[in-house]
């Protein structure tokens, strides 16, 4: 077999669960998804894209990383269980896709034994949190005292409010610089880290934005709130991540592990 010679990075597929959604052919089917923003921005950042579809065998899993170099855990339509973290829902709870968190904790926690690049984006961030322990604020409005607006309406396709990078950060040292404007799409956010996390960014009412391992230096493991693919074209920072995490993806793509 003819040796790949960009990395292929892999990207968590979004589900309807048979609910959510109004096209008509698909009614009542449950239906894999992503916004295309992901798929391009990678493309775009000099990697072949690949959407890993919902699946709960292990082996399964085991075999999408034997075919991948770096892993991004999207964001989509839905809720991370509170179960997950030993909470009761609140009534703003919303749709909950047990099956595809399950799976991409699964994912992360192999791929990182295996120092794969990681990108969680948004729900993918808070995946990584509570996969590795950590708590969720379950509806910022109702939780978060003086909040911001973190759901933007109706597209992130512009940044929304500030966030501040913390000092030794890997984000810092990208942006080269102490603040980033982003856009925000979301209502939940991380309350307490995961072992071994550390907050890279916030926002000005302490919402973390982003997280990073304390260790593990040498390899790339990045969780974001906000989404840098729908920012791709108009934010030098966004495309400054992405191809970060791309180079780290063809280090590892390289190293032959
Ligand atoms: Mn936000």
């Amino acid at each position: 077999m003819a040796k790949r010679k960009k990395p292929v990075i892999g990207i968590s597929a979004d589900s309807n669960q048979g609910r959510e959604h109004d096209l008509v052919d698909y009614k009542g089917d449950t239906v894999l998804w992503l916004k295309k923003s992901y798929t391009d921005a990678v493309e775009k950042s000099g990697a072949t894209p690949v959407i890993l579809p919902i699946v709960k065998a292990k082996g399964t899993i085991d075999a999408y990383l034997s075919l991948i170099d770096g892993i991004i855990l999207s964001g989509g339509h839905f809720d991370i269980d509170p179960k997950l973290f030993g909470e009761k829902p609140l009534p703003q709870c919303g749709p909950l896709k047990p099956d595809r968190t399950l799976m991409e904790i699964a994912l992360f926690k192999k791929a990182r034994k295996m120092g794969m690049p990681i990108l969680g984006i948004c729900g993918g961030m808070q995946a990584i949190n509570v996969g590795l322990g950590g708590t969720l604020f379950q509806h910022i409005p109702a939780q978060v005292p003086n909040a911001l607006k973190h759901e933007q309406k109706p597209k992130p396709t512009k940044p929304s409010h500030n966030v501040i990078l913390a000092k030794g950060s890997i984000l810092k040292r990208i942006a080269g610089k102490d603040t980033l404007k982003v856009n925000s799409t979301h209502h939940q956010s991380v309350k307490d880290l995961g072992r071994g996390l550390t907050a890279c960014a916030r926002a000005k009412d302490g919402v973390i934005e982003a997280l990073e391992p304390v260790d593990d230096k040498d390899s790339f493991i990045v969780g974001v709130q906000w989404h840098p693919e729908q920012l791709f074209d108009s934010d030098p920072f966004s495309r400054k991540l992405f191809k970060r995490f791309v180079a780290s993806c063809g280090k590892y793509l390289d190293s032959d592990k």
